[in-house]
């Protein structure tokens, strides 16, 4: 048995750029290997991911045989937002889970920008803006461009999420 880069779901992986993915995720991940970073790194909760897991699995037990290979375990290593482990396939609030919210909040102040606001956190401008974007921290999963409601846990409010969305999207407009 391997896990799901994506969801970490226990399973007969499918392999796909290298990676070994569940026969979900498998099938929304994107073809292009940068788009497919990103979509990654976005991880989801398995369990959140079971209704569609039941709807595919006919389809994926159809695909398995030609499919199925057997990936390197080392490359199959799951990766937490920033904020949470994985255990057992589920994402948990880590330690330094309050940090994200004071990213969000330092972000609001009046002379913060990303730039400041990385530096602080020892984060890449593109890390925190993923940061700022991921709908993992108010318990949300997207997948496949849609967001619904995850089984972890929030650890940012909805209310400081999209005030921090709104100047996200003042500043793309500036620039
Ligand atoms: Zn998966």
């Amino acid at each position: 048995m391997e896990r799901c880069v994506k969801c970490d779901y226990e399973c007969v992986g499918i392999t796909k750029h290298g990676l070994v993915f569940c026969n979900v995720c498998v099938h929304f991940c994107p073809n292009d290997p940068e788009k497919a970073d990103e979509y990654i790194e976005d991880m989801v909760d398995g369990e959140a991911l079971e209704p569609f897991r039941k709807f595919s699995r006919t389809r994926g037990e159809q695909q398995k045989s030609g499919m199925i290979k057997k990936a390197s375990k080392g490359k199959a290593m799951s990766r937490a937002p920033f904020g949470y482990i994985l255990e057992k396939g589920h994402l948990i609030p880590a330690q330094n889970f309050r940090e994200v919210e004071e990213i969000f909040e330092e972000f609001l102040e009046d002379k913060a920008t990303l730039n400041k606001v990385a530096k602080k956190h020892s984060l890449s401008v593109n890390g925190l803006k993923k940061i700022l974007g991921n709908f993992t921290y108010i318990g949300k999963i997207k997948f496949n461009n849609q967001t619904f409601d995850g089984t972890h846990k929030s650890i940012v409010s909805p209310i400081l999420f999209n005030k921090v969305q709104d100047k996200l999207e003042k500043i793309k407009k500036k620039s």
